[in-house]
């Protein structure tokens, strides 16, 4: 007996047009990769479908990947036999280890038609079987189970589970978008939904260390690593936000800190942007959900940046971000305590209706264009793969150590 994944592909792909191949291309890539150090082999390949033999061991694991892998719809887990009764018993047998449920059916579906017995024959004696094993009851409309049973030409299939996929499109289809992440709840969430639109997204991460601890760059490190699983390949910018802050700090009206911290965060993400050939910023902004997010604020913070600013979560509650970050497993990092760049100093309280002239008669004192290249040359880059590899780090703090040779 074989164990065989069949993976369908997001249905919306289908619905590219002149573009269909291209996708389907992009998709395909995209699922084999996710298994590729699982030892699976792939067996068939349809427009919309493919089909991978693997070993029963790795069939957890696969399940845990494809279960978040865009692109997929849904997949099976198939167990192929040799074409009869008997074999097809002890597949079933198999399939039932560690399953409960109430009510089940069999679909039979006889495309060799030299096989001794018909589809509603074959439905009874597996039905027969099944219920002996687990006492759960035939039901042929809404059962809570179905396994279908395909008979081929010296073979049979059997689906044995079928598990939704995410769907979502497969990253890099749509081009690059660079995402502020935050420590917090909110940023991986917008980042990933982007991902999920088939965006290539690049993280930029604005950190207080050494002004504060480098638990928010930690908490950037893991939220990034988590997130490859989705992208497969995805780099992180860190970028030193201290000396931004102290600047704003000496010269604006406290009330505005925040506004003109986020401002100059969209400012260095824009060049950044730039770098990396990215036409759009993201941030995991809800409206109204704090002072920095009403409506007058956004607009205030929009204006530092010529690049569109997608927020992805603009019109989601709180409990609906908490939710989906619980679902894509940032929930438990974003929770974590940290030290970020906005608490420090933060105004008790913080300006509701920013007013656009004070933002820029402040911004006028500070030296801008130093501050930003500043940033950028202090910043760290890291690459995270998935599946397999371990992130590789960039030139970081520890190459200057090596500036004059190894002593
Ligand atoms: P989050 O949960 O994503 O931190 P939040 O509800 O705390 O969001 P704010 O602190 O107002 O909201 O931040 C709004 C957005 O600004 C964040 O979602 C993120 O995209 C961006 N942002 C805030 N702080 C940082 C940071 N230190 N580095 C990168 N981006 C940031
Ligand atoms: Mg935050």
């Amino acid at each position: 007996m074989e164990t065989l994944v069949l993976v369908n592909l997001f249905h919306e792909l289908a619905l590219k047009g002149q573009n269909r191949p291209f996708f389907l291309k992009k998709a395909k890539a995209h699922v084999k990769r996710a298994l590729k150090d699982l030892d699976v082999k792939l067996l068939g390949e349809w427009p919309m479908a493919l089909l991978f033999r693997l070993e029963e061991a790795a069939w957890p694991e696969a399940k845990t990947r494809l279960q978040e892998t865009l692109g997929v719809e849904s997949f099976a887990r198939v167990l192929r036999t040799p074409p009869d009764l008997e074999a097809l018993k002890a597949a079933l047998e198999k399939a039932l280890e560690g399953q409960t449920f109430g009510s089940f059916r069999i679909t039979a579906k006889r495309s060799d038609k030299a096989f001794p017995l018909t589809s509603p024959e074959i439905e009874r004696a597996l039905g027969a079987f099944v219920k002996e094993r687990t006492g759960a009851k035939v039901q042929l409309k809404g059962a809570e189970k179905e396994f279908v049973v395909r008979i081929l030409p010296g073979a049979a299939l059997l689906e044995a589970e079928r598990h939704p996929g995410p769907g979502g499109l497969p990253p890099g289809v749509s081009g690059r978008v660079v995402a502020l992440l935050s420590g917090g709840i909110d940023s991986p969430v917008a980042a990933y939904r982007l991902m999920r639109r088939g965006a290539e997204v690049v993280l930029v991460h604005f950190h207080p260390f050494p002004l504060l601890s480098g638990a928010s760059r930690e908490k950037a490190k893991a939220l990034a690593e988590r997130l490859a699983r989705f992208q497969h390949r995805l780099r992180l910018h860190l970028v030193p936000f201290s000396e931004v802050q102290r600047h704003i700090i000496a010269e604006a009206p406290p009330a505005y800190r925040v506004v003109l911290y986020r401002r100059y965060m969209l400012r260095i993400a824009e060049a950044i942007a730039k770098e990396e050939g990215a036409l759009a910023l993201c941030t995991g902004d809800s409206l109204g959900q704090v002072a920095s997010q009403t409506l007058e604020n956004l607009h205030a913070v929009n204006q530092a940046a010529t690049l569109p600013v997608f927020r992805p979560l603009i019109g989601w509650d709180k409990q609906e971000i908490v939710a989906e970050a619980k679902r894509i497993g940032t929930y438990e990092t974003s929770i974590l305590p940290d030290e970020e760049c906005c608490t420090l100093f933060a105004p008790k309280h913080p300006v509701t209706r920013a007013r656009l002239e004070v933002v820029l008669q402040t911004e006028a004192r500070l030296p801008t264009e130093e501050l930003l290249a500043l940033a950028l040359k202090e910043r760290e880059v890291l690459t995270y793969t998935f599946p397999g590899e371990k992130p590789l780090e960039g030139p970081g703090k520890e190459a200057f150590i090596m500036e004059h040779g190894p002593a």
